[in-house]
């Protein structure tokens, strides 16, 4: 299959909205920025085309999709319940990176849920995802337009890698400004729990929500409590050389990972770093890469998984990574970071 690149980086287009939207409708394939990180978009109502974005990612089937829609009103076809808490979090932060889990109705196929009966459901905050969803019925389940195990695509360059020949088409809308998926918050059990942080946090749900707990799954060192996100139990953006994240005082990380580096070059090896741009040039014998400023978390979140995917092209043997607690969006840098490294953590 031709995959076509439709270049929107200087804004929405019409006519290539138009074809993409087309493609939905018949079924097909369109992968599109969104502010989080880019989606593989198919008609979420129409099995068929659901189940083409789990075997163009090699997605497991039971790994449910979210749902995009771009107005408030489109959530009544899909959910059979909507509370209170959805119109208050769909004031506070909708379109946004904020999805949320409701029960669904019998119009959203069990290919899309992953078999739940349950839906998720986001109203992104780009105007080319916007007008592609309503070019394309209104309903486009998404999830990241990656290779399953591979780091989510933040440029179209990144889902060109993944994906060229494999669908029809791809949104060039640029690099996306957050960088790191949807906060997922489940709204079917009582409380409301987050299912993955993301820039939305806990902290934000609660001054709307007055509650939001965390997911025990996510943090719980107990093998039998697992995540209720389905794809949460999956290892995730597993870059090829073995991941460390070094925890401790600024002082005593930069001291470890330049022991730990030249160690590895002693060794025949070389050490790739992924360093705040605070401290990136405290390293030596080592490939290092800054991922961003930490007085502008935003930056880190950004740089995440590109940094991922350029130290899967470079030749490093072991890769030492510092710890990124910020403020807000801590909670999300940290939960894929310590997923990519397979919770490796040396504390210093
Ligand atoms: P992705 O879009 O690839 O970032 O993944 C979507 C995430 O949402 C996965 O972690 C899914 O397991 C989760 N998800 C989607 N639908 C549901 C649902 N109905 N209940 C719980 N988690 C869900
Ligand atoms: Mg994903």
């Amino acid at each position: 299959m031709k995959t076509v690149l439709e270049d929107m980086r200087d804004g929405v287009r019409m006519d290539g909205i138009r074809r993409a939207g087309d493609i939905l409708l018949s079924g097909g394939l369109v992968a599109f920025p969104t502010e989080t990180v880019y989606g593989l978009g198919a008609n979420a109502l129409n099995p068929e085309a659901s189940a083409k974005i789990y075997r163009a990612k090699g997605r497991p089937s039971d790994n449910p999709l979210i749902v995009h829609i771009a107005d408030w009103e489109a959530i009544e076809r899909i959910t059979v319940e909507i509370p209170p808490e959805a119109k208050l979090l769909s004031d506070a932060f909708w379109p946004g990176p904020l999805t949320m889990i409701l029960r669904k109705s019998a119009a959203v196929p069990y290919a899309t849920t992953g078999g739940l009966d349950t839906v998720a459901v986001r109203m992104p905050d780009n105007e080319i995802a916007r007008a592609l969803i309503l070019a394309g019925g209104g309903y486009v389940a998404a999830p990241s337009a990656n290779t399953s195990g591979r780091p989510s695509p933040t440029t179209a360059q990144h889902v060109m890698e993944d994906m060229d020949g494999v669908i029809d088409m791809v949104l060039d809308g640029g690099p996306v400004s957050i960088g790191l998926e949807s906060t997922i918050v489940d709204l079917t059990e009582g409380t409301p729990v987050i299912l993955r942080p993301g820039y939305i946090s806990q902290d934000m749900l609660r001054q709307v929500l007055g509650t939001a707990e965390m997911d025990r799954g996510l943090t719980s060192e107990d093998p039998s409590v697992h995540p209720k996100a389905p794809g949460m139990k999956y290892r995730h953006y597993a870059p090829r050389a073995p991941l460390f994240i070094v925890e401790g005082s600024r002082e005593h990380v930069v001291t470890k990972i330049n022991a730990l580096a030249a160690a590895q070059k002693e060794a025949g090896g070389l050490a790739g770093v992924i360093a705040a741009d605070e401290t990136r040039d405290c390293y030596a014998n080592a490939a290092v890469k800054s991922i961003g400023s930490r007085d502008q978390e935003l930056t880190i979140a950004q740089h995440l998984y590109e940094i991922l995917r350029e130290f899967d092209e470079m030749d490093v043997s072991v890769i030492y990574s510092e710890s990124f607690e910020t403020p807000q969006m801590g909670a999300a840098i940290m939960n894929r970071l310590m997923k990519a490294a397979g919770h490796q953590v040396i504390t210093v």
